[in-house]
């Protein structure tokens, strides 16, 4: 058999030496990072003190001087490029994002075609930011409204999407006429330092008109997310984790009038009704509930089955959990990979506790041997519970399917919306009344609500995000470029004479 834990660490290094990031900056640093296939060392990354993030902040503010001159199409350019270098290392950065967070090849893969798919969509946007025109109520007037840059963003990026949640922000932000400074999450550095690589490539073919400051990578953990936060130079913030983390952002940038794009934790839950194709329903749950190893923010948790399809249903997942395929991202053809690191395998069985607590039936869910003990790999759980009560009203960040009975749609759709968090949702069935139902203004209280399919698994072309606890943010597709501009009314008289709003009289 292979060492994986050396070829991990080795293959590691040689991507990034290939991408173009100095030994030095991965080698000779404070930063310890393990690759969760493993638990080996695979790198020690140079962090940045907090007392250099204003320094770096004012180079990005320098920067946003010049570039939210650049013509807009221009600054699509930069982002066509940055879009090319991404395709030319598809492999190479999918390959990365697997070995230090342990995603299966094909989603390591699939999060860089989602920095690719944004890219493409944020050249086109760039011909698109536009602003209305609309009727004035005074003669020989015109009112307007346009967009301009918003100033330096922020980015505070979580471990289960390292790279394609920066890619979301920096594309929309770039284009938008916005310099990007990104603190990543500390358990993953490398492939942000990847990241970083390929952007300096795009930015030197791109030319002059692309300032020094423009791209900037903060590594560090808190005090430095902190820093950037608090910094009065930075008025949009987009900050992607666990809700504890928006919490304490979303104060700190509301004390100075900030810009916030939350993009928090989830508690996903499904409804599966009469009228459901079960084959289609099998699979999509398996996918939903169990791929990325449950540590997705739209990850399936909650699953409310109806009554008449409850035995089918349930009797035919349980077989797949058992069956299901855990093991070694490199080593084989495995569906679910490892957990990131030992505290998410500590609240796994926290929550499992928990859960037969309160009366739940537990099936699955055991820690399974693959690479030794300084790695998590667990069999998938799937939990009956008599109601929605215990750990299943929290998002515990592992593969944990909670699943209930009921018998009304309205109850289901209580049940559903009756959790603190409001990201991503979705109904099985072929029975138009209860779907459209379920999406009306009386259904779905999340900002995803999906049809036949899980809630995981967005594209790119959609805005991505959630209501209450998830935090209210909105990235990605759709409009959502809107919260990295400002935006300008302007009202102009082409008259001669000064006639005000709403018939007041002021004559000198
Ligand atoms: P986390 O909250 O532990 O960390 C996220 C980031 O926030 C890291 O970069 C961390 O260093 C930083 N951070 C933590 N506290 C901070 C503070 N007080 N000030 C500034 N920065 C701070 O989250 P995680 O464990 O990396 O990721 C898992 C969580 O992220 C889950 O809850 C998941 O649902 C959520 N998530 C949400 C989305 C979404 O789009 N809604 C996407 C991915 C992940």
């Amino acid at each position: 058999m292979s060492r994986p834990d050396a070829t991990i660490a080795a293959e590691a290094q040689r991507i990034l030496e290939r991408l173009g990031v100095a030994r030095d900056r991965f080698e000779a640093g404070t930063l310890a990072v393990r690759s969760p296939i493993t638990g080996e060392p695979i790198g020690r990354v140079v962090e940045t003190a907090a007392v250099a993030v204003p320094e770096a902040i004012r180079r990005a503010h320098a920067a946003f001087l010049r570039w939210r001159l650049v013509p807009a199409p221009r600054r699509g350019e930069l982002v066509r490029l940055l879009g090319e270098e991404l395709r030319a290392e598809k492999q190479a950065l999918g390959r990365l994002v697997t070995l230090e967070v342990g995603k299966v090849v094909s989603e390591g893969l699939g999060e860089v075609q989602e920095m690719i798919d944004i890219c493409d969509f944020a050249v086109g946007l760039s011909r698109q930011l536009h602003g209305l025109v609309l009727p004035s109520e005074r003669p020989d007037h015109k009112l307007t409204e346009q967009w301009h840059p918003a100033g330096v963003v922020g980015i505070i990026s979580a471990f289960n999407f390292p790279v394609a949640v920066w890619s979301w922000n920096a594309a929309l932000a770039l284009v938008c006429g916005d310099p990007i400074v990104w603190k990543p999450s500390e358990k993953a550095p490398l492939t942000a330092l990847a990241v970083d690589a390929l952007m300096r490539r795009a930015a030197a073919r791109f030319g002059d008109d692309a300032p020094d400051g423009l791209a900037t990578v903060l590594i560090g953990g808190r005090d430095v997310g902190e820093a950037l936060v608090d910094d009065p130079r930075v008025p949009v913030v987009s900050a992607t984790g666990s809700t504890r983390m928006g919490r304490a952002v979303g104060e700190r940038l509301a004390r100075r009038f900030a810009k916030p794009i939350l993009e928090l934790g989830g508690n996903n839950a499904s409804i599966v009704t009469p009228s459901a194709d079960l084959d289609l329903t099998l699979r999509a749950v398996a996918f939903a509930a169990m791929g990325t190893a449950g540590q997705r923010c739209t990850t399936l948790r909650r699953l409310m089955v109806h009554d008449d399809v409850y035995e089918t249903l349930v009797g035919r997942l349980v077989a797949v959990y058992r069956t299901i395929s855990v093991g070694s991202p490199v080593a084989g053809d495995a569906l679910v990979g490892p957990l990131i690191d030992g505290a998410a395998f500590a609240a796994m069985g926290t929550a499992l506790d928990a859960a037969r607590a309160a009366g739940g039936t537990v099936h699955g869910g055991e820690r399974v041997d693959v690479n030794g003990a300084a790695s998590f790999y667990v069999r998938p759980a799937l939990v009956e519970m008599p109601g929605q009560v215990g750990p299943v009203a929290e998002e515990t960040f592992a593969p944990i399917l909670y699943v209930l009975r009921y018998r009304d749609l309205d109850q289901a759709i209580a049940l559903q919306n009756g959790v603190p968090q409001g990201l991503s949702s979705s109904i099985f069935g072929n029975d138009l009344r209860e779907v459209e139902r379920y999406l009306s203004a009386a259904g779905s209280d999340c900002g995803i609500a999906n049809v036949n399919m899980g809630p995981s698994g967005a594209e790119i072309g959609g805005a991505f995000g959630g209501e209450k606890e998830t935090g209210g943010g909105r990235e990605s597709g759709s409009d959502a470029w809107r919260g990295y501009m400002r935006r300008q009314t302007n009202a102009i008289n082409y008259g001669s004479t000064l006639p005000l709003a709403q018939g007041v009289t002021f004559d000198v």
